[in-house]
């Protein structure tokens, strides 16, 4: 069996908890490899590296840290088939997605090697009688980041780009379920030529990610994952003093109007639902078809594109639409909910229940869902299902569908699709929602703007990656000088000195 490592200080580094967690071959059900869960100790060791490495990259100029950035874009590039073949092996997902997955992240790696434009500060001449003020951002020192198992490539990405580009040392403690690509990129990295302790890789579960929160050298924290933890992690960690930014879970409405292109808002909602088997915080969870008609021809066009999804392990290369779920603890969660639809009176109008894929019967296949009437009363309405389950909630009226999406606790993404400019600006304006598609069913934010939902899909107020991640990792220290006046009067007829 295939024993991982930590990352630290530019070393493999054996865990020596004792304590492992079960990396699976989602496709096939089998254990692949034991990632070890680190211990507060060893936490602390890699803490110490950082905090030693850290100044004197921080007084590396920005362009010499950009370089780094830029090389490490040349590797991620190079690599690109051999990150995404190991990101499908542990999430499952399909080799064209994964490699969409390393992708987004890249790109954020490309935005930070803008880094000396953009940690540029603010200067004010004469702010007074011979008074200067300026404004300088300044790397914070040691931050971390935890990570989700569903985008195992962007997200580390999303955080570590943005906290080394401006001077900081970053410690990643990755998903338990899929280590693998982010300990490439840490590897990566040092082969970019970022210095030991920059970067490193710390895994672990709630004991690494308790060693971060109450460790007193540690000045940032950055979180995505379920809503349960986020909150959880916002709470210590800013009652210890902490800058922290915590993403959490969503339920993404797409709202279809009467005078929408209904072939096209049924191939989104098709990507956009069942894509990644439903496995992404922006996947489309809830159509809302507004009137009756819109309805029933959105229903009877959806029923036979979600019948035709073609199910299958990422080695069958592009005949597969997805692959596995993560976890058999994750399809045994979604199965749960799914019993609740239709035990709560939601119509099951394509039912995936006992799906089975020869010759992989062990993995952790789920068949595609479709739901229709479903209320907003039921649990496969109120909860994150993150499976390839998609749940129709009819309304009468357009202010009915912008009501579901606003009342909603989650407000992650929302997209509506419709002909008339006037609704979708509507939507736009009004809807309480971080990330709005029109005619977009997926609308994640490139990298140079930000990245993030509101209610409770998020806690803190700076979003990832775009200017608000350089603002997130520095703070600004604010400089108000005078300079007593000198004798400038009168010639001079020597060679200035100084004296
Ligand atoms: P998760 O909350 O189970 O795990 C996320 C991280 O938290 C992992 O590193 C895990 O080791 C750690 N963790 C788990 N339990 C913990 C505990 N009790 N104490 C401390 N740390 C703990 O999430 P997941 O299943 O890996 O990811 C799926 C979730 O992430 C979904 O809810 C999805 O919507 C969300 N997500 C959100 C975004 C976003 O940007 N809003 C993006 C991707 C995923």
């Amino acid at each position: 069996m295939k024993e991982l490592t930590h990352y630290i200080n530019g070393e493999h580094v054996k865990g020596t908890s004792g304590r492992f967690a079960d990396v699976m071959n989602p496709a096939t059900g089998e254990v692949q490899a034991k990632c070890p869960l680190a211990t507060k100790e060893e936490m602390d060791k890699a803490v110490a590296f950082a905090a030693a490495a850290q100044p004197k990259w921080a007084a590396t100029n920005p362009q010499r840290r950009a370089r780094v950035l830029m090389k490490l874009v040349d590797l991620i590039n190079r690599d690109m088939d051999k990150l995404a073949e190991a990101l499908s092996s542990e999430h499952g997902k399909t080799l064209p997605d994964a490699a969409g997955d390393v992708q987004r992240g890249l790109e954020v790696v490309e935005y930070c090697i803008g880094a000396p434009q953009l940690l540029k500060g603010e200067f004010t001449d004469s702010a007074g009688p011979g008074i200067d003020m300026y404004s300088m951002r300044q790397a914070l020192g040691v931050c971390a980041g935890i990570t989700p198992f569903n985008f195992p490539a962007m997200i580390p990405m999303w955080m570590f780009a943005p906290a080394i580009a401006c001077g900081n040392a970053f410690i990643l403690k990755p998903s338990e379920r899929a280590p693998s690509v982010p300990f490439m990129l840490a590897e990566l990295a040092a082969e970019a030529g970022l210095p030991k302790g920059i970067l490193q890789v710390v895994n672990g579960d709630k004991e690494a990610v308790d060693a971060i929160l109450y460790d007193d050298t540690i000045q940032s924290v950055g979180f995505v994952g379920s809503t349960p933890i986020a909150e959880y992690i916002y709470g210590t960690g800013c009652a210890q003093g902490k800058r922290v930014q915590c993403f959490g879970g969503a339920k993404n409405h797409m709202i279809i109007m009467p005078d929408a292109d209904l072939d096209q808002a049924a191939d989104a909602l098709i990507g956009a639902g069942y894509g990644a088997a439903g496995e992404r915080c922006m996947a489309i969870s809830v159509a809302v078809p507004v009137g009756q008609e819109t309805a029933d021809r959105l229903i009877e066009k959806l029923i036979p594109r979600v019948e035709a999804l073609k199910v299958g392990p990422y080695t069958s290369g592009k005949d597969v639409d997805y692959g596995p779920v993560v976890t058999a603890a994750a399809k045994a969660n979604i199965e749960r909910l799914v019993q609740t639809g239709i035990d709560q009176g939601a119509k099951l109008v394509v039912d995936g229940r006992g799906f089975k894929l020869q010759g992989y019967e062990e993995g952790f296949f789920v068949g595609p869902h479709l739901f229709d009437h479903a209320t907003k009363d039921m649990d496969i309405y109120k909860q994150e299902i993150f499976g390839p389950v998609l749940t129709c909630v009819r309304a009468e009226t357009y202010e009915e569908a912008l009501k579901l999406a606003m009342d909603h606790e989650y407000g992650n993404g929302t997209a509506i699709y419709t002909r008339d400019g006037d609704a979708a600006r509507d939507f736009a304006n009004r809807v309480n929602v971080g990330m709005v598609g029109i005619n977009v069913p997926i609308p994640v934010p490139l990298a140079y703007h930000t990245f993030g939902g509101w209610k409770k899909s998020a806690f803190g107020d700076l979003n990832q990656h775009g200017p608000d991640s350089f603002k997130f990792y520095t703070r600004t220290k604010t400089v108000t000088s005078r300079w007593p006046s000198g004798i400038k009067e009168g010639g001079e007829f020597s060679i200035p000195v100084m004296e």
